[in-house]
């Protein structure tokens, strides 16, 4: 499903078309993708709310497959493999940056589905020493909201700088915030989550948040950490205004419009508001393993790979419960 011209949603910006099979270069892996879950990210970058780097695009960036070719010079990996594919496709290894651990933060970085062809497809390339080695067990649809908003819930939560058994808000509750809440409680924190939706409440509570409210509603006692994941900008003033003396708004959001004026004194007593900006592999593999320890559990909707709009949609209208996965029909 190839993204040529941004456009709303509705009118079904990505088109189906048969490209050539890509072919794994030095140091690649070619996958054979067996499902790939949709992020607002791609969402917004359909819409063109998030300027493409390159068009035509192949748009996915949480891609579960196995290895079907390796390239000249791979080692580590066999044919058969289980593999994943997530935002980050690539650093360049050698800035101040990616020898200090902040490949996330690399300039000449480059993103699955955004500089990359991704997952939006039956087979699609990945650089090895970027691939996520994936465990056996779970479903290819079940594991695949896993790779992007579990892996930035991970490094959201690590932002915040949430300790254990602290008081954790969480504003929005999609496919990443289920991911964080579950962590959240696996480090024994109260997690309070403000959400628009009645229904994503209720999933929050039976998931164990202490208190769900909607988003204009103040938690009943104050924070020591939020993370907004909500693109709405007056959201993340809502997640500082709860926060205690000290504490941090990570907000979790490639895009946000803008953050609305507030008054200093909500900022005052040391508190910060921060971004988190992409993700490492050491991000991604330290959740993976934590995820399958835990066992972090998904809420999917699964859809043809061809009805990729209408999944675009429905995540647009906010009808999609947990995350839609997109599912390529099994090779003939
Ligand atoms: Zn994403
Ligand atoms: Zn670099």
């Amino acid at each position: 499903m190839v993204l040529r011209r941004p456009g709303p949603a509705g009118s079904g910006p990505l088109e189906p078309a048969e490209l050539p099979d890509p072919r794994p270069g030095r140091g690649e892996l070619l996958l054979e993708v067996g499902a790939c879950a949709v992020c607002r990210t791609d969402l917004q970058l359909a819409e063109g709310d998030l300027a493409a780097r390159r068009l035509p695009i192949v748009p996915g960036h949480q891609a579960v497959g196995r290895v079907a070719a390796l390239g000249a010079g791979v080692h580590g990996w066999r044919e058969g493999d289980r593999a994943g594919a997530y935002w980050l496709a690539g650093a360049c290894g050698v800035c101040d940056r990616c020898r200090s651990g902040r490949e996330n933060l690399c300039e000449d970085a480059v993103f699955t589905g955004w500089d990359r062809d991704g997952g939006f497809a039956e087979r699609m390339v990945v650089r090895a020493d970027f691939a996520a080695a994936l465990p056996e067990g779970p479903g290819d649809v079940a594991l695949a909201p896993l790779l992007c908003g579990g892996i930035i819930g991970h490094r959201a939560l690590a932002a915040s700088g949430i300790a254990p058994g602290g008081r954790l808000g969480l504003y929005g509750f999609g496919a990443s915030a289920l991911c964080a809440l579950q962590l959240a409680r696996h480090m024994g924190c109260e997690v309070y989550v403000c959400t628009r939706s009645e229904r994503e409440r209720a999933r929050a509570r039976a998931l164990g948040a202490v208190w769900a409210g909607g988003s204009e509603e103040r938690p009943p006692v104050p924070l020591d950490a939020a993370v907004t994941f909500a693109p709405v900008g007056e959201v993340v003033v809502a997640a500082l205004a709860a926060l205690d003396r000290g504490g941090t708004v990570a907000v979790n959001a490639i895009h946000l419009d803008r953050i609305p004026e507030f008054p200093y004194e909500l900022l005052w007593w040391e508190r910060a508001i921060r971004s988190v900006a992409n993700v490492t592999r050491a991000d991604a593999a330290e959740f993976l393993a934590l995820a399958a320890e835990i066992p972090v559990t998904t809420q999917t909707e699964p859809h043809p790979l061809e009805d990729a709009n209408a999944a675009l949609g429905r995540l647009s209208r906010g009808e999609v419960e947990g995350a839609a996965v997109l599912v390529p029909a099994p090779r003939r």
